[in-house]
């Protein structure tokens, strides 16, 4: 058994999965929650045992990990007789800025390099890097390694990554595209190029459209398995609509609104990520099952965040088709797309035209959140239902760089 912990840090959460990389199997998994705050809980799960919460106090991430530590090595509930068997340790860092293409192992260097794009990720990276030295601290001389969300958007050509704001802006400031869910985006995108190149084609020629769609939502135009555009942004604020976030929106409504109403920046940048997307719209809720709930109840405007939510994804696909300059499958992922079978007929339906050839009755009727194919076996194109996973591509990741070095 070779396991690896995978380490996703908030700012008052901190996500762990242990993972044995041999046979690819979770052993446990859990969640540190309220850090810092008052009842701090530690919830686990173990692959064959019963599931746990406790209240515990946990000032730092570090008594978080430490807590982690502590119950994956208990001597009744835990999975593992003594720390030592955890080889090495993944975590998931948000913003790498323009210097990191790929997951690395950590060192000093790193360490700066993701406190340096801190303006970047203002909420997110201080958090990763308190998992990180969390870890450190309890963990003394275990590999640590950095996988980043937006590493994958490093190949998309400039045409696609510039905004046309004057030069300055890009040298002086750093404003570009970067992108995010690139773990799961290149997770996915190289599943369906397994598939093609299974059907006959060169891993060279294959034009994938990756549609990541959850409580947050992107898509990735995806030639030869590398990222030729992607639909978030400087910040995940960009591209479509999603659970409480606008999406794209008319740049000047963000003046406009401040001058009507008096917010300031923080409030304005809460209006647009916290208080719009399907719950602003519906005014019922950011999940989709509620949505679909209160659709069926014959509430108009749930219905029309939907509606909303799945026009602009086609729109997408159809941008990326024209990117691509064609498509040969398409891969619905995450959450809402995993699970929800009319979201993805409300979002293909109509697109046709790009040449495939759907199975209606089977995109209805098949399992959830399994991996399927819901065009027919003859269609140009291939739509294809991926689960994501993000935590066992980042347990490879971390396996291959610190385990094989
Ligand atoms: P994230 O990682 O972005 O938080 P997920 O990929 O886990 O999100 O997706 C969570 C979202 O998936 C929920 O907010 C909910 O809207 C949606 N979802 C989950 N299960 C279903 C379901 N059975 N039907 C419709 N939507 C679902």
């Amino acid at each position: 058994m070779t396991n690896i912990l995978v380490i996703n840090a908030g700012s008052s959460s901190l996500k762990y999965q242990l993972i044995d990389i041999d046979q690819e199997q979770i052993i446990a998994k859990g969640i540190c929650e309220r850090i810092g705050i008052a009842k701090s809980v530690l919830s686990y799960k173990p692959a064959n045992g019963e599931s746990f919460e406790k209240e515990s106090p946990m000032k730092t991430h570090e008594d978080a990990i430490k807590l982690v530590l502590d119950v994956l090595t208990d001597k009744e509930i835990g999975v593992i007789s003594d720390m030592s068997s955890i080889r090495a340790v993944g975590h998931r860092v948000l913003h790498g800025g323009e210097k990191y293409s790929a997951p690395v192992l950590i060192d000093d260097h790193v360490l700066e390099a993701i406190e340096e794009c801190i303006p970047l990720g203002p909420l997110h990276n201080p958090a990763n890097l308190m998992g990180i030295r969390g870890c450190m601290a309890a963990m003394p001389g275990v590999p640590m390694v950095a996988v980043f969300d937006t590493a994958w958007g490093q190949t998309m050509p400039a045409e696609a990554y510039m905004y046309a704001l004057p030069y300055e802006a890009y040298t002086e400031y750093k404003v570009r595209r970067y992108g995010f869910h690139g773990t799961s985006h290149r997770y996915v995108s190289g599943q369906a190029v397994k598939k093609l190149v299974a059907l006959g084609m060169k891993k060279e020629e294959t034009r994938v459209i990756t549609c990541h769609l959850g409580n947050g939502s992107s898509l990735s135009a995806v030639k030869g398995g590398k990222c030729m555009d992607t639909s978030m942004g400087l910040t995940p604020l960009e591209g479509v609509p999603m659970g409480t976030r606008c999406g794209s929106i008319d740049p000047a409504i963000i003046p406009y609104l401040m001058g009507r109403t008096g917010m300031n920046t923080q409030e304005i940048d809460a209006y647009m990520n916290k208080k719009s997307g399907m719950l602003g719209v519906s005014g019922v809720s950011s999940d989709f099952r509620d949505l679909a709930a209160a659709t069926k109840q014959g509430n108009e405007r749930a219905a029309l965040a939907r509606k909303m939510f799945c026009y602009k994804v086609r729109q997408y696909i159809g941008a990326y088709a024209a990117t691509l300059g064609g498509v040969d499958a398409i891969v619905m992922t995450a959450g809402v797309a995993e699970n929800d079978a009319y979201i993805r007929e409300m979002i293909l339906q109509g697109l046709e035209y790009l040449g495939m050839d759907m199975d209606w009755e089977f995109n209805l009727s098949c399992p959830r959140a399994t991996d399927l194919e819901i065009t027919k076996p003859t269609s140009k194109v291939h739509v294809y239902v991926i689960p994501t996973d993000e935590e066992m591509t980042i347990a490879r990741d971390t396996a291959e760089l610190a385990l094989n070095a």
